[in-house]
């Protein structure tokens, strides 16, 4: 299999290549050059298998020779050992016909780790035959930094740079990227939004010089792998509730549009998916863009759900790349009109999507009021992303089809928005007993690129 560009000049690269590089040297996002067709017969033999197989055998074709299929299985399994739930990503019901897709059983409580902790085997798997080092750098509005902590501290031939947003993450969240002792992992909180932090992680990949003296490589969802390995728990829940003799639908609270836009891929392997909703909060651009056609950010509001506060939402642009037919011109021209303050979409592109996509918002009223009601009708404590999910999937349930809606967080990891909507507390797992205890290590850092580059020079393990 090989990765092309969203923007069309870019190197095509191997997996393996594309994995360890991130953001495409034309500053666009590598997909695969076809999608593998996964047939009936290939999703009816899906059911009933455990997580880790499903994983081997929906990722095996994008990977051509990447590893020995014996490999492969070997790393999955070390990759979801650390999962609470031996499900890995287990459904339970909300009422009749609405599903939620509990993905919050890692290590680090969000649906991060599912990639995160793969994506950590497969580049540890890469390094140690190389003999390469890297430095990843990634962005963060709170769960990819602690979900990326986790799969790389202590590794060797890894340093690892963070950048959040000081002040707009959850104290756990914070903790959870502060807190690790390991050398060669560094918080360092950005003085800006979200939006900014994964500006400045873009800058220093199309600063080619910085890029090839570090040995740069990104873990943010403008990672290929790391999409792919969401795809998979499309494929396990559509199973589990009847495909592919049945359709679903998926509702996914959406920040950076690359969970949602795993469900497409999901969708054009063969999946029978029926609508993919994106769920947002009042940060509501997508689902503005989707509604109206114009993309055109504007100030981050600060929300009970932070990990979806975003504005610029990179992986947008796969979805209109293949909402323009595959045509890498048309989408390097919208991203250059982004850069000069939004665009406008055709009718045919809206159609396209619209053939895809549904979209709602919460408000954060709304929000609240779905973590209470959703306690109350089932006993089932949401965080506030997945309430979110959850109020946007209530507006577009269709008789006959099943809804799942991603639960994207543990509401532990958001305790004081749960408490102020429920009067519960929730408390960590056992494995995260003393967060609140152990000394934080983080520096603060400027919103400024050159700044950030000689603190990264300097940090980095030579
Ligand atoms: C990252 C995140 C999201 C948004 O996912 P995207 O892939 O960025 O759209 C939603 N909820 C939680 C809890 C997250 O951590």
């Amino acid at each position: 299999m090989h990765y092309i560009s969203t923007r069309g000049h870019a190197p095509v690269l191997s997996f393996e290549a594309a994995m360890m590089t991130g953001l495409a040297r034309d500053g666009g996002l590598y997909l695969p050059e076809t999608i593998p067709q996964m047939t009936h017969a290939d999703i009816a033999a899906l059911a009933g298998l455990p997580y880790e197989e499903v994983t081997a055998r929906v990722l095996a074709p994008f990977m051509s020779d990447a590893f020995a299929s014996d490999e492969f299985r070997v790393l999955i399994a070390r990759a979801y050992a650390g999962f609470a739930h031996t499900a890995r990503a287990p459904l339970v019901q909300l009422a009749p016909g609405h599903f939620l897709l509990e993905l919050f059983h890692g290590p680090t409580l969000a649906f991060k780790d599912f990639a995160m902790q793969l994506l950590g085997q497969m580049m540890q798997a890469t390094l140690a035959r190389t003999g390469h080092r890297i430095t990843i750098v990634g962005a963060t509005s709170g769960d990819t930094g602690s979900a990326a902590m986790e799969a790389f501290r202590g590794l060797e031939n890894v340093d690892l740079f963070i950048l959040y947003p000081q002040g707009r993450v959850s104290e756990v969240q914070r903790r959870q990227m502060t807190t690790p002792t390991e050398a060669n992992v560094h918080a360092l909180a950005i003085d800006g939004t979200f939006d900014d932090a994964q500006a400045r992680v873009k800058d220093m990949f199309n600063d080619f010089d910085f890029r090839d003296a570090v040995g740069l490589a990104g873990v943010n969802s403008i990672n290929i792998a790391r999409v792919l390995a969401q795809v998979v728990y499309y494929f396990a829940a559509a199973s589990a509730l009847g495909a592919p003799g049945r359709e679903v639908d998926f509702t996914v609270p959406t920040g950076n549009f690359g969970d949602i836009f795993a469900g497409l891929v999901a969708k054009r392997m063969g999946l029978p998916i029926g609508r993919l909703v994106v769920a947002t909060n009042q940060n509501d651009i997508l689902h503005r863009c989707l509604s109206t056609g114009a993309y055109r950010p504007d100030g981050v509001m600060p929300t009970i759900s932070p990990s979806m506060d975003i504005q610029v939402s990179s992986n947008f642009e796969r979805a209109l790349y293949y909402a323009h037919g595959a045509d890498a011109a048309a989408t390097a021209a919208l991203m250059d009109d982004l850069k000069a303050g939004g665009f406008t979409l055709s009718q045919g592109v809206r159609d396209a999507l619209a053939a895809d996509f549904a979209s709602g918002r919460a408000s954060e009223d709304e929000t609240a009021a779905t973590i209470t009601r959703t306690l109350a009708q089932t006993g089932e404590l949401l965080c506030p992303h997945s309430a979110v999910g959850v109020h946007v999937a209530e507006q577009h349930l269709r008789a006959g089809v099943p809804m799942v809606t991603l639960a994207t967080a543990h509401p532990a990891k958001f305790p004081d928005a749960v408490q102020a909507a429920t009067g519960i507390r929730p408390a960590l797992p056992p494995h995260m007993a003393g967060l609140y205890d152990r000394p934080e290590r983080l520096t603060h850092v400027p919103n400024d690129l050159a700044a950030l580059e000689t603190l990264i020079h300097e940090r980095r393990r030579a």
